[in-house]
């Protein structure tokens, strides 16, 4: 029977799961994917095949607990019945800080939960998410190798210049106050692909832009990354579907000293209640604000692009020029307007964009930009849950 990885990317109110099987001197290939989304509310699991196939879209049954060991417990006795009863070669989880231990990723052991336990404060609403199904696994399935891939690992080889916030360079050295990068795994995945896509641009000078509801540009030489727009949280930088991005130091001061607020009614704020839907008050979605006459929803969107220009050109200014501009994620992959209003304030950069092959719908890679552009714009659809699969099998055997 060929081995299997099971892939687990959880967040606050959802469990994602991908199956992959091992293939000999290849990638993994997919076998199903799903998610059980709405944990705490109205859970709902849903699976698909590899080829997009629902398998399933029901209401979690009443029995199962709504939370995310239940919502575990469901997924795995899911994939128990669709593998004959197959448990999995090796575990593969999504984690979102490695702070400054981690910079690759790590086999689990007692040792290294403990430790990411340590690094909750550095991602309070997202790391508690991911250490819980590490715990629950190994549980249930104690003989089963775990792995925990982080989203800071891509960046940890930024120069010191692109890690550093003007803070005391002795307090922040001592604290572990710089910038880390998020998202790194998807930008792994499109560093990985783009020497068959682009050769000359893989070897030179990248400005890649992750826009999902969490979104990030990095700058990547030679498939390194340089410089990435997000800091020592997932807060900073671009504005995304409920966070502001980055904003002054001083209104959180100003929120603290004369507002009054706590830190959790800030914190709400700054994660929860800001970027798209704040500035909007329509929704955090995309789609939403594309489909809205409200003249926020307009706002909201040309304030992401504009920002999304700006970065381009600051990332382009760190890498000494763009030789190719990619863009990827849900909106990123999807939105061709975005695409083309970020494009058209990019223009003096020598971003010259194909507006037919951008209009055009395709699932696969893409060249977007006409043929004399001196930047070439691509669409990559990213593949996190590959590179986390490829981790675990490599980490496993080591
Ligand atoms: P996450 O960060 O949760 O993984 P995704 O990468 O799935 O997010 O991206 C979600 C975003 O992508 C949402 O804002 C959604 O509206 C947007 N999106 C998805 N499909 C489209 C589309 N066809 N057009 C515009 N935006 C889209």
């Amino acid at each position: 029977m060929r081995a299997s990885i099971l892939v687990v990317n959880a967040g606050s109110s959802s469990v994602k799961f991908s199956l992959f099987d091992q293939q000999d001197a290849a990638d993994p290939g997919l076998r199903y994917k799903g998610q059980v989304e709405g944990i705490h509310v109205e859970p709902r699991f849903t699976a698909k095949s590899a080829d997009g196939g629902l398998l399933a879209d029901e209401a979690m049954p009443a029995d199962v607990p709504n939370s995310h060991d239940g919502a575990l417990r469901h997924i795995l006795a899911w994939l128990e019945r669709h593998t004959g009863g197959a448990k999995p070669a090796v575990i593969g989880h999504r984690v979102v800080h490695g702070g400054r231990r981690f910079s690759r990723p790590e086999r689990i052991t007692p040792e290294v939960i403990a430790e990411l336990e340590r690094l909750v404060p550095l991602a309070p609403l997202h790391a508690p998410h991911n250490i819980t199904p590490i715990r629950i696994l190994a549980e249930l399935l104690p003989d089963v190798p775990q792995v925990a891939c982080f989203d800071t690992a891509f960046h940890a080889e930024q120069p010191e210049l692109h890690q550093l916030y003007a803070l005391p360079y002795d307090f922040s050295q001592r604290e572990g106050i710089r910038r880390y990068g998020f998202h790194g795994l998807s930008y792994e995945y499109i560093a990985s692909v783009l020497p068959q896509i682009d050769p000359q641009a893989a070897q030179g000078r990248t400005v890649v832009a992750h826009l999902g509801n969490g979104a990030s540009m990095a700058a990547l030489q030679g498939g390194r990354g340089i410089a990435s727009t997000m800091g020592f949280t997932a807060l900073e930088g671009l504005p995304m579907g409920t966070r502001t991005g980055s904003i002054d130091a001083g209104v959180v001061l100003h929120l603290l000293n004369h507002l009054k607020m706590d830190a959790r009614g800030i914190e709400q704020l700054l994660y929860k209640q800001s970027g798209l839907l704040g500035l909007s008050g329509v929704s955090s979605d995309m789609r939403e604000l594309h489909a809205s006459q409200d003249a926020r929803a307009k706002l909201a969107i040309d304030y992401f692009v504009s920002k999304i220009a700006r970065e381009a050109a600051s990332l382009a200014t760190t890498l000494g020029g763009m030789d190719a501009l990619v863009f990827t994620a849900g909106i990123g992959e999807n939105d061709a307007v975005v695409r083309r209003e970020v494009c058209r304030l990019l223009g003096w950069l020598g971003v010259a964009l194909d507006q037919d092959a951008n209009d055009a719908r395709s699932g696969q890679p893409r060249r977007v930009s006409l043929p004399g552009s001196r930047v070439a714009v691509h669409v990559i659809p990213t593949n996190e849950e590959l590179v986390i699969a490829r981790h675990a099998l490599k980490c496993a055997v080591r």
